[in-house]
């Protein structure tokens, strides 16, 4: 513990003293336990390990300039897993739970919460899992809450440096009318091979059409995409993608830096028309891409000719970074002080 190199932490696991979990039985939840194993003991029948009932979520908990630790928007994190649960039949985590087990597990291992101005952050993974055993194709009548904490390092060490994406055809990440707009783990499993593959190619990450159609402009990896066009953000609108929360707030932060906010169908020559595109989730706010590359058709889409991200993403990124870090005020309500 004494000496963790905050900065040079990568995106990975990393033990810390304790975790929370709830189990929920005879139809409703027990009380919140504390942890310290790193293990579940779990029947060999639970639906989680079978049929796939398992969800998650991934936030972050940051220390503010004021030393101060602020949590993002962690009611739109319960929401959406009360989304995922309902979507494949688990018992849904109220936010009076879901609030005492984040606040709980980030107190008790407050001393992993990156320094302020290390670019660091507690990176918190709430996990929802089929406990109960089956056999036969049906929900778990038991569940498990869960969550651990762990700190990760800046995402972009260098500097918030523009990265290599595919675009590819030959494999989809969810269905239409499937699950694709809720965060379950079978859809990164349907995402592993593709990814795998364009990083052997050089590539940083995925960028996936809609499944249907295979015209639009889906998810980019386990990230929301969006472009900039002159002075609109715009963003796909479909329904195999995954609400990303990050998302959500740069669209507030465009429309009050006075952009309009596009969410519609995205074509993939309309590519060639944006000034500046990105991916957006939790890890890395904004990943700016420099370049996308047709794995079929060998069609190159470039961005970012100075080697820098756009002027755009910059600023919505630092933005939104300043606000996480309070750096600047929070006129939204986003951050929630864990004392
Ligand atoms: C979690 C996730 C995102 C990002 O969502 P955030 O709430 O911004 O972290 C985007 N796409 C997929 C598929 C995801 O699972």
């Amino acid at each position: 513990m004494e000496n963790i190199d905050w900065k040079n932490l990568p995106f990975g696991y990393f033990k810390t003293d304790y975790n929370v979990r709830c189990y929920w039985k005879g139809g409703k939840w027990g009380e919140l336990e504390i942890s310290s194993s790193e293990y579940v003991s779990m029947h060999m029948a639970a639906t989680c390990l079978h049929y796939g009932q398992e969800a998650f979520e991934g936030m972050k908990a940051f220390m503010g300039k004021d030393g101060k630790i602020r949590v993002f928007r962690w009611e739109e994190n319960a929401k959406r897993m009360r989304r995922s649960a309902h979507g494949i039949m688990m018992a849904e985590v109220s936010d009076e739970l879901f609030f005492q087990a984040i606040t709980t597990v980030i107190k008790m291992n407050k001393k992993y919460v990156p320094p302020y101005g290390t670019g660091a952050a507690l990176y918190i993974r709430p996990l929802l899992l089929g406990s109960g055993p089956q056999v036969g194709v049906k929900p778990a009548m038991e569940y498990l809450f869960m969550i651990f904490v762990g700190p990760v390092g800046p995402y972009f060490k260098g500097g918030f440096s523009p990265v290599n994406i595919q675009l590819v055809r030959d494999y989809d990440r969810a269905a239409p009318q499937g699950t694709g707009h809720i965060k379950v783990g079978g859809n990164y499993a349907a995402s592993l091979r593709p990814a795998d593959r364009a990083k052997e190619e050089g590539h940083a990450s995925v960028l996936f059409l809609d499944a249907k159609e295979n015209k639009y402009i889906d998810e980019a990896g386990p990230a929301n995409f969006f472009g900039i066009k002159g002075n609109t953000y715009v963003t796909p609108a479909s329904d195999t993608i995954l609400p990303s929360i990050t998302n959500m707030s740069l669209q507030v932060l465009a429309l009050d830096m006075g952009m309009e906010v596009e969410v519609r169908q995205v074509t993939i020559e309309e590519l060639a028309d944006f000034d500046e595109v990105g991916a957006c989730g939790t890890a890395a706010i904004i990943s700016p891409i420099k370049k996308i590359e047709d794995r079929e058709t060998g069609r190159v889409y470039e961005y970012c000719k100075d080697g820098k991200a756009g002027s755009v993403s910059t600023r919505l990124y630092n933005k939104l970074r300043a606000i996480q870090y309070a750096e600047e005020e929070d006129p939204y309500g986003w951050n929630l002080v864990v004392e």
